[in-house]
């Protein structure tokens, strides 16, 4: 086969052409047509916001809905004060989400 970046001669199925170093096409099926799910960070999510984003991260980490994950949190906080540990823990070890930056206010 011949390389398509260089066109050189690379014999049989390389992974790489050992001319110019590009990767060699694999005649492998194409992938899919439908996008896989973005894979979801374990991170704040400072788009759906209302204190520091961790609820809303939370909620799209597991998937759940955010105002269902901030009920449950705020029952937590106000029953046994450990929601707001947990929150407090939380918002310092999540990173905020670098693809929703915070807007200026
Ligand atoms: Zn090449």
């Amino acid at each position: 086969m011949y390389c398509t970046s260089c066109g050189k001669n690379i014999g049989e199925h390389p992974a790489f052409c050992q001319f110019c170093g590009a990767r060699v096409a694999q005649a492998t099926p194409p992938p899919p047509m439908y996008s896989a799910p973005p894979k979801r960070p374990f991170a704040r999510y400072s788009g759906d916001k209302k204190i520091a984003g961790v609820c809303a991260g939370v909620a799209r980490y597991f998937d759940l809905d955010s105002s269902l994950v901030r009920a449950v949190w705020l029952l937590c906080v106000l029953l046994g004060g450990t929601g707001l540990l947990a929150y407090i823990v939380l918002w310092i070890v999540m990173p905020l989400d670098p693809q929703y930056p915070m807007l200026p206010a």
